[in-house]
Parts: C-alpha cells; sequence; structure tokens
C-alpha cells in the first residue's frame, strides 16, 4: 500500500518501518503497526547515528564525567595530573576537541566542553574554559 487510504474513521497505510509490510491502522499520524515496530525503526536510526558519530558523544561524556570527579584547580588556575591517573580511569584520550588558545598559557589547548587540556611531558593540564564548539 503506497498511499493512505481512509476507510470508516480510520487511516491504512504501509508500516514505517521499512523491513515491514503490515498495515498500520488508526489515526492519521500513526505510522507504524506495532510497538515493535516503532521500536524497531528508532533503534535503526540510533544505531546509524552511532555509527556517523563513531562514539563521540559517549567519549565527550567520559571525559567530562572523570574531569568532574578529579578536577582540582591549584592557586594558578589549573589542574596537573599524571597521564596514569587519567589511564587507570579509562580517559578517553582519542576524544574530539577543538584546538584553542589561552592567554594564561603558551601552549595549544585542546578543548572539549567546559575542559581544555594540553599534555607536558609524562602529564596533563587541565583548565576551565568557556565550552567551544566542535
Ligand atoms: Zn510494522
Amino acid at each position: 500500500m503506497s498511499e493512505t487510504k481512509y476507510i470508516k474513521g480510520k487511516y491504512y497505510k504501509t508500516c514505517a518501518f521499512s523491513l515491514c509490510n503490515e498495515i498500520a491502522v488508526g489515526r492519521k499520524d500513526k505510522l507504524f503497526c506495532s510497538n515493535q515496530c516503532k521500536n524497531a525503526h528508532n533503534n535503526a536510526i540510533t544505531s546509524e547515528v552511532n555509527k556517523h558519530t563513531k562514539g563521540y558523544d559517549t567519549k565527550l561524556k567520559r571525559a567530562n564525567r572523570i574531569l568532574l570527579s578529579i578536577y582540582q584547580e591549584n592557586e594558578k588556575g589549573y589542574f596537573a595530573v599524571k597521564q596514569i591517573t587519567l589511564s587507570n580511569e579509562n580517559f578517553p584520550f582519542d576524544l574530539p576537541t577543538v584546538q584553542i588558545k589561552d592567554d594564561r598559557f603558551s601552549s595549544v589547548f585542546y578543548s572539549f566542553g567546559s575542559y581544555a587540556f594540553c599534555k607536558v611531558k609524562d602529564s596533563y593540564i587541565f583548565i576551565k574554559v568557556k565550552p567551544q564548539l566542535i
């Protein structure tokens, strides 16, 4: 059924889930023949989005969650932490970042959300920044 039909107060159209050929019956805005098809359709979209974003949102959230729990700014306005400490926390070093300059420091920082970092020997220096767009 390629077009919507209206018969005795109900709309009939092909289920919007691409792998289903059942007829969805009901109100005009009803798209799926069942909740299973609605869930399968939404899961397929979520799976496709995750494939395209390469889990970056998960990495950003994990990095921010770790920083929220360990960040302790010193009197100079930054937080220094050993790489091994971050590794033990499963810090996602390959997270997406934006390069920024901070007037207080001479090196380039890599920003993600409210934090930015640079590497110095076996440690990372973190600062708080205004969130940058990626
Ligand atoms: Zn269906």
